[in-house]
C-alpha cells in the first residue's frame, strides 16, 4: 500500500499538533504505524490522500450509522447553512431534533443540547452532584466518559492503549471525589454505598461498555446498580454516547428496559457533526439554569446546522425495522467469521450487540470487565490491523476499539469485508500462530 502523501502530511501535522494529531488514539501509536490522511467518504468507504479506498468499520468512532456523506444529512446541512450558521438565540431547528428525541424515547422528559460527548457527561455529572446536594460519583473501570477531569481515573479508551491509568494535570482532591469500582461486581458496589453512605451523588456506566473492547454487561447486574443508586439516594446516569441510537432508537436504556435518572447522549446523534446532550425528568432538568441553580451553557450549543444534520439522521433511524435491519446485516457477518474461527481452532473471541462488534484474542468465552482480556491481545490486534490495511479494510487504530456497521454496509459489502478478514486471520495464524 503506498501512503506517501499521508506521511508527507503527517509530517507537516507533527510540527502544528502534538502527536500530529488532534485526538490521541488518531496517531496510531498502540498499532506502531503512520496514520492515513482521510480525503473523502461515502456509503460504507473511505478513501485516503493516495487514493487508496477501505471499507470502514470505524464510522469517526461511532457518529456514522448511516454511513458516510448521507444525501438526507447533507442536503439537511446544505439547507440550513444557507441561512447562516449560528446565531446564539433559540431556532426552529433546537425544538425539531428535541421533538424527534423526545416524542420516541420514553426515558426523557427535558434535555439540553452540547456539542460534544465529554460537555454532556461533565454537565451530567453536575447535574448530579447539584440535585442531590452530594459530591462523590462512582465510575468503572473499563468505562470511558470523555476527557473529564473526575472521569480521567483509570479510563479506557486511547488511555488504555498508552498503558497509563490517568492522565497528569488533574488534582488529587477531585480524583479523591471519583471511586472507581470493577465492573460486573456488586459486592464492590455495595461496599462503597456502606462506606461513603450520604455521600455518592451517582453512579456513572456505559449500560453497554464499548471504549474498552466490548465489555457487555448482564441486564440484572445494571437493574441492581440502578436500584442500589436509587436506594441510598443517588443518581444512575447511563452514558449513552456510544449506545445511544446505536442498538436503537432509545439506546441501552430501551434495550434493556431499565430506566435511568440521567442520560448522556452524543456521537451519532448529530448525524456526523459535533453534537451531544443529557436528559433527564423535567423535574431533575429543573435544576439546570436558568430554571435552577445548576449552570451549564455553551455559545454554540443547538447550532441550527448541526442540530438539521442531526433530524435528517435520526429521521430515517426513526423509521421501522431499522435496528432490526441493522442487526440482522451485522449477525450474518458476525456468524461467517466465527464460523470460521472455530473451524480452523483460532483463539479469537468475538463480541457482538446491535451493530457493534468487536474480535479480541483470547479465548476466554464472556468478557465482562477488562482484566478478563489477554495480555497479548495488543500484539495480535497489530499484526491483523495491518494485514486489513493492505486488503482494504480499515479498522480504528486501537484493540480496544469496537467496530460499527452501517446502513451502508451491504450484506455485500459486508461478505467481502468477511473474506478480506478471514484471509488476514489466516495470514496472522501462519506467521506468528492464532491457534
Ligand atoms: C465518545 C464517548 C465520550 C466522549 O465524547 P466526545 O464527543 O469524544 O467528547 C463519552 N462517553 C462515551 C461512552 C463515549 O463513547
Amino acid at each position: 500500500m503506498n501512503q506517501n502523501k499521508s506521511n508527507e502530511l503527517y509530517k507537516i501535522s507533527s510540527k502544528y499538533f502534538p502527536g500530529g494529531v488532534n485526538s490521541p488514539v488518531r496517531a496510531f501509536k498502540s498499532v506502531e504505524g503512520t496514520p492515513l490522511f482521510i480525503k473523502k467518504g461515502k456509503g460504507a468507504f473511505i478513501t485516503d490522500v493516495d487514493g487508496n479506498k477501505f471499507i470502514d468499520f470505524c464510522a469517526s468512532w461511532g457518529p456514522l450509522i448511516l454511513g458516510h456523506n448521507h444525501p438526507k444529512i447533507r442536503k439537511a446541512v446544505v439547507k440550513a447553512s444557507k441561512n447562516g450558521l449560528s446565531f446564539g438565540a433559540p431556532t426552529l431547528q433546537e425544538n425539531e431534533l428535541a421533538d424527534l428525541i423526545i416524542k420516541n424515547n420514553k426515558y426523557l422528559e427535558k434535555i439540553r443540547f452540547v456539542s460534544s460527548g465529554t460537555e454532556a457527561v461533565m454537565s451530567a455529572v453536575r447535574l448530579a452532584r447539584g440535585y442531590t446536594k452530594r459530591e462523590k460519583i462512582i465510575k468503572f473501570e473499563g468505562c470511558y466518559h470523555g476527557h473529564v477531569d473526575h472521569l480521567l481515573v483509570k479510563a479506557g479508551s486511547g488511555l488504555v492503549t498508552f498503558g497509563s491509568s490517568s492522565s497528569a494535570g488533574i488534582p488529587d482532591a477531585f480524583v479523591q471525589e471519583t471511586l472507581v469500582l470493577p465492573l460486573n461486581n456488586r459486592k464492590a458496589v455495595e461496599e462503597a454505598f456502606k462506606q461513603y453512605k450520604n455521600e455518592i451523588a451517582c453512579i456513572i456506566i456505559e449500560p453497554i461498555p464499548a471504549n474498552n473492547g466490548l465489555l457487555l454487561q448482564d441486564k440484572e447486574y445494571l437493574q441492581f446498580l440502578k436500584e442500589t443508586a436509587n436506594a441510598n439516594g443517588s443518581l444512575i446516569i447511563f452514558d449513552e454516547v456510544i449506545s445511544g441510537f446505536r442498538v436503537g432508537f432509545e439506546g441501552a436504556a430501551g434495550y434493556y428496559e431499565i430506566q435511568p435518572d440521567i442520560v448522556t447522549y452524543g456521537k451519532i446523534m448529530g448525524g456526523g457533526m459535533p453534537v451531544g446532550c443529557y436528559g433527564s425528568s423535567a423535574k431533575i432538568m429543573s435544576s439546570i439554569a436558568p430554571d435552577g441553580d445548576v449552570y451549564q451553557a455553551g455559545t454554540l450549543s443547538g447550532n441550527p446546522v448541526a442540530m438539521s444534520a442531526g433530524k435528517a439522521a435520526l429521521t430515517v433511524l426513526a423509521e421501522e425495522d431499522f435496528y432490526q435491519d441493522q442487526e440482522k446485516r451485522t449477525q450474518v457477518f458476525v456468524n461467517k467469521l466465527k464460523s470460521h474461527i472455530s473451524k480452523k481452532g483460532y483463539n479469537l473471541y468475538i463480541s457482538t450487540i446491535g451493530s457493534i462488534f468487536w474480535m479480541v484474542y483470547g479465548n476466554n468465552g464472556k468478557i465482562q470487565a477488562p482484566d478478563q482480556i489477554n495480555d497479548e491481545a495488543g500484539k495480535y490486534f497489530k499484526a491483523i490491523f495491518k494485514k486489513l490495511l493492505n486488503r482494504g479494510v480499515y479498522l480504528g487504530p486501537s484493540g480496544y476499539e469496537v467496530g460499527f456497521i452501517s446502513s451502508a454496509h451491504s450484506t455485500k459489502i459486508l461478505n467481502k469485508a468477511a473474506d478480506q478478514i478471514i484471509a488476514a486471520l489466516d495470514e496472522v495464524d501462519v506467521e506468528i500462530g492464532l491457534k
